[in-house]
């Protein structure tokens, strides 16, 4: 069964049905990420090889990493049914309830988001989790009762970008935990490569570097840029997408050398107006105008990993490379004289 139907409704958007259409179908064709890969198709193996379920699978990483695409690819592997669902669309017992008595034997049950999940819902998870079990509320007021449920052992794969928010007691219930990390370059123009192909556009080696080095480790991102540059050669009226056409498209999107966008060079510029000084993400996030959520998730991981920012326990600073970008000179160990910048 083709369990990625799920995800997209009849009236996908082209951007959607896009997406979907890039999305690896086999574990072969995922590129990176190879220590994961290894691991989940071994506990596959052995999971069916002992002919039971898979045990539930926790999947963490910064977004567009792949956990999405990971869960199809787990369900096929296992020729299983995916239902797929998310956190905050949970929002009552009974809707997990309903999702839950509905599962067969085997089915991959996919909650993205999982962090999201109010506490009375992933605690109503723990018996489903463990014992396949679940209490189910009948009737209301003084005629109140629960009737006692078996459910169909399943496979929970939840994905999150922020694992600290979950409670130890679920993190606990997850037998397998991964964690994606972002890309290097030559993984990330490999998958250019592949994707310029599933749209059907010529990409040269110099463009898909360019493209590669841009996307911050993360192949969504890769492919979104990918595709605006397709778009750049199809209005030119170009064959391919060479890198003359590439470095013009990327300006345009305004995307610099070094990977960064606007709202990145406005964290950079937010932390040089205070360069010795750490700033709270709270501040951040009302300077920029951004969640606290969205800077956390989505623009602090590839600052922090490129040296753009440094974190420490009273806020952010500038990092080394955040202190070269800017020419701002960082200050030694010594000169520091709250020990806020090397703690
Ligand atoms: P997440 O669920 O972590 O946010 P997704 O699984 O939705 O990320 O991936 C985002 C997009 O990036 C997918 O559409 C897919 O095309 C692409 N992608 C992610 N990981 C890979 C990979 N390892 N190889 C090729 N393409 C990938």
């Amino acid at each position: 069964m083709e369990g990625e139907a799920r995800l997209v409704a009849p009236q996908a958007l082209p951007e959607e049905r896009e997406e979907r259409a890039l999305r690896p179908r086999s574990f072969d064709a995922f590129v990176g990420q190879p220590r994961v890969v290894n691991n989940l198709q071994t506990w596959i193996k052995a999971a069916q090889r002992a002919g039971r379920p898979l045990d539930h699978v926790l999947l963490t990483g910064p977004p567009g990493l792949g956990k999405t695409t990971l869960a199809h690819l787990i369900a096929r592997s296992l020729d299983a049914r995916l239902v797929t669902t998310s956190g905050p669309v949970l929002e009552k017992i009974s809707d997990l309830a309903g999702m839950l008595v509905k599962l067969k034997r085997g089915d991959v049950l996919f909650v993205d988001e999982v962090h999201r999940m109010r506490t009375s819902v992933e605690e109503y998870l723990y018996s489903a989790m463990e014992d396949c079990r679940i209490d189910v509320p009948i009737d209301d007021g003084i005629h109140a009762r629960t009737l006692s449920v078996s459910l169909q052992r399943f496979t929970l794969v939840g994905a999150t970008t922020r694992a600290g928010l979950l409670t130890k007691p679920f993190r606990d219930r997850f037998g397998i935990q991964e964690r994606l990390v972002t890309y290097a370059q030559e993984e990330l123009e490999e998958i250019v490569r592949r994707s310029a192909k599933v749209l059907g556009v010529g990409i040269d080696d110099e463009a898909a570097a360019l493209v590669a080095g841009r996307a911050r480790g993360t192949p969504r991102i890769a492919n979104r840029l990918l595709a605006r540059l397709r778009d750049v050669a199809l209005a030119d009226g170009a064959e391919r997408i060479d890198a003359r056409i590439a470095a013009r498209g990327l300006r345009m999107l305004g995307i610099d050398a070094e990977g960064l966008e606007a709202l990145d060079r406005q964290i950079l510029a937010i932390l040089a107006e205070s360069p010795y000084t750490p700033v709270g993400i709270k501040t951040l996030a009302v300077a920029t105008g951004e969640e606290v959520g969205t800077i956390e998730d989505v623009y602090e991981p590839y600052l922090i990993v490129r040296g753009f920012v440094r974190k420490t326990a009273r806020g952010r600073v500038l990092g080394p490379r955040g202190f070269a970008l800017l020419g701002i000179e960082p200050r030694a160990a010594g000169d520091d004289p709250q020990g806020t910048l090397f703690p």
